[in-house]
């Protein structure tokens, strides 16, 4: 077991959908560091959800949540007793005939319905949780690449995704000075689970990256659910208002690595036996 740094604090975690939801390894991660856990869930994954936490001790309650609709976040965070130390929101959606059009022809009421789910929906966790938060809280959102690149098969979501990393940080500096919770993003490289599959062409995404990536992998659930932990822990005090890459470094990667062959300079290769 890894280090007991969370016991006595409690989470509430939106976004739980299967075994494969990035949330479901936030939340077993909090757990892990000795942490109790609170699940927002959507009616339509309530049977995979209560299959996936039987017996786990960790779990306090567990209550279905349309995070569209401001009366049923409302009624969600009605239904739950004394203060917590942190939100996870792992919350999102656009409708596929939007993902699978150009852009150049994406409908209104798609729009607002990315938006609202997948950015909006930040704005109202905080909001009417913030009641329910002891001072010094930490607030934890997921976003991609595709906010501020193209990422072909995004579309949508890409726009939805840069409307919630400026959310970050506005909300960032909006509730800091009052309240001092933090609001930061993980910004996760592409995962296999029930939203990826929405988007086309992702399996070809998920090569290209293990492929170009300087950790020449993808990044796991896991991965993602340290990190997290860390940024809903008091070890992350001083960071706010920040998307935190968890991509194994693909961010960073100007062109395709086999450009190298055009480089003069040779190529590193590893040491030669004992050095
Ligand atoms: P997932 O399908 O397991 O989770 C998406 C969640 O959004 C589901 O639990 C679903 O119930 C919830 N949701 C959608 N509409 C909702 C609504 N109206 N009210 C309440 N909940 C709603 O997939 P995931 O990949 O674990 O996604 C979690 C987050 O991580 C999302 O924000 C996603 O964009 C982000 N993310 C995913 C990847 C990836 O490659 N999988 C990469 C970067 C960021």
């Amino acid at each position: 077991m890894g280090a007991q740094d969370l016991v006595g604090k409690r989470y509430i975690v939106f976004g739980v959908a299967s075994d494969t939801s990035i949330a479901w390894y936030v939340a077993q991660e909090l757990a892990a560091r000795g942490a109790t856990v609170t699940l927002a869930y959507q009616k339509r994954f309530m049977s995979r959800v209560l299959q996936l936490t039987k017996d786990q001790k960790w779990i306090e309650q567990m209550e279905e949540c349309d995070a569209a609709s401001e009366d049923s976040v409302k009624a969600f965070y009605a239904k739950l007793n004394g203060q917590y130390h942190g939100i996870v929101h792992a919350v999102a959606f656009a409708p596929a005939e939007a993902l699978m059009k150009p852009i150049v022809e994406t409908q209104e009421a798609d729009f607002n319905t990315a938006m609202v789910v997948s950015a909006y929906s930040l704005v109202r966790v905080t909001r009417l949780g913030l009641p329910k938060l002891h001072p010094e809280s930490a607030i934890l959102t997921l976003t991609y690449l595709g906010a501020e690149r193209v990422v072909p098969g995004y579309r949508i979501m890409g726009t939805a995704k840069a409307a919630l990393e400026s959310l970050v940080r506005e909300l960032a500096a909006s509730i800091g000075p009052a309240y001092g919770h933090r609001v930061n993003a993980i910004s996760a490289g592409p995962i296999k689970t029930l939203a990826a599959s929405g988007v086309p062409g992702f399996d070809q995404i998920l090569d290209w990256m293990a492929n170009n990536t300087p950790l020449r992998r993808n990044v796991t659930q896991a991965d993602v659910g340290r990190a997290a932990a860390f940024l809903l822990s008091p070890d992350s005090a001083g960071i706010t208002a920040q998307t935190i890459y968890v991509d194994a470094g693909y961010v960073s990667i100007g062109a395709p690595p086999d450009m190298d062959r055009l480089l003069i300079e040779p190529r590193l290769s590893p040491p030669e036996g004992p050095v």
